[in-house]
């Protein structure tokens, strides 16, 4: 049976690192500052940013969130993200996406300052991490690559499958994966033989977004599977894209849905608010 890789864990060792920089700057005079704008009335996306908040209290990060109304204008997003750039007490700004239709997304995200961009979707940031030079690492896939270090998986040489080629996750992923001198495939929905594909990684990385379509007799034996998916299947219950029983069966080790990689991704948003405000105070 497959090493259970808990992200939950990681991410509470991570969280204790991330206060003890926080009281460390705080000491230094820099409080660590984080603006979270959230635009409209999404359900998931109120919980996402309330998550955000209790966890940078519980870090002794100072968090301001900017609640607009789903009908404010493009301006005036735009006017308040310019104000947060050239706020001296913030490290970081996150917009919370989706944005309502009436707003271009990335005009948005390019109206962030880079050097504020923790959540790493601005071009330049991108960019940067094209190039192997990172600024900022985008969060799910940085949390990915934190787990897969807490579990001492060395990736130099190893054949990595991304499912997934999303902007958020799949993309950045592979990038990361290749700094780490992996042999990267990208998978996605136009993929020919998808179970092959996969049965050839030592480590899968599964962002798709489809409850446990990747079968537990695609993994190589002793494969490490990554499951960034997260599905509702009926009222409560949550799976991954990987079914996670048969795959660790065959698998070393595997994360599991919830507990996995979900865990992770506010810990990183922390984790590069911290970095920022440690430019700050480099300054
Ligand atoms: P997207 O919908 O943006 O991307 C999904 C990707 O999966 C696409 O590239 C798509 O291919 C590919 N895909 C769809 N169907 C198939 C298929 N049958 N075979 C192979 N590939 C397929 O999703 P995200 O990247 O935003 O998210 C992926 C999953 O990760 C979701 O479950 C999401 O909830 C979860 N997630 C979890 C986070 C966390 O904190 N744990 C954070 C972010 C996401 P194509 O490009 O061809 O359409």
């Amino acid at each position: 049976m497959a090493d259970i890789i808990d992200g939950k864990a990681i991410a509470a060792e991570i969280r204790q690192d991330i206060a003890a920089d926080t009281q460390a700057l705080i000491a230094q005079g820099i409080t660590p500052g984080l603006a979270v704008v959230l635009v409209g009335e999404d359900p998931a996306s109120r919980v996402y940013v309330s998550m955000k908040e209790k966890a940078c209290a519980a870090a002794g990060i100072y968090s301001v969130e900017h609640k607009l109304a789903a009908e404010t204008s493009e301006a005036d997003l735009l006017k308040l993200i310019t104000n947060l750039n050239d706020d001296t007490d913030i490290d970081g700004i996150l917009v919370q996406l989706p944005l309502p239709e009436h707003i271009d997304e990335s005009k948005v995200l390019e109206a962030i300052d880079p050097t504020k961009d923790v959540d790493g979707f601005h071009p330049y940031n991108v960019g940067r991490l094209m190039t192997g030079n990172p600024l900022f690492q985008p969060c799910t896939p940085y949390g990915v690559m934190k787990m897969l270090e807490h579990h001492g998986v060395d990736l130099n040489g190893k054949e990595v499958v991304v499912v997934g080629r999303s902007n958020i996750v799949g993309k950045p992923v592979a990038l990361m994966c290749l700094a780490e001198n992996a042999t990267v495939t990208i998978c996605h929905s136009r993929t020919v033989d998808l179970p092959q594909k996969v049965a050839a990684a030592d480590v899968v990385i599964a962002a798709v977004g489809r409850p446990e379509m990747i079968k537990g007799d695609w993994i190589k034996k002793g494969a490490i599977v990554i499951d960034v998916g997260v599905n509702r299947v009926g009222e409560k219950k949550l799976v991954g894209d990987v079914d996670f029983k048969a795959a660790s069966e065959n698998a070393a080790a595997i994360t599991p849905v919830p507990g996995g990689v979900g865990p992770m991704t506010i810990t990183m948003l922390l984790y590069n608010t911290i970095v920022s405000a440690k430019r700050r105070a480099a300054q």
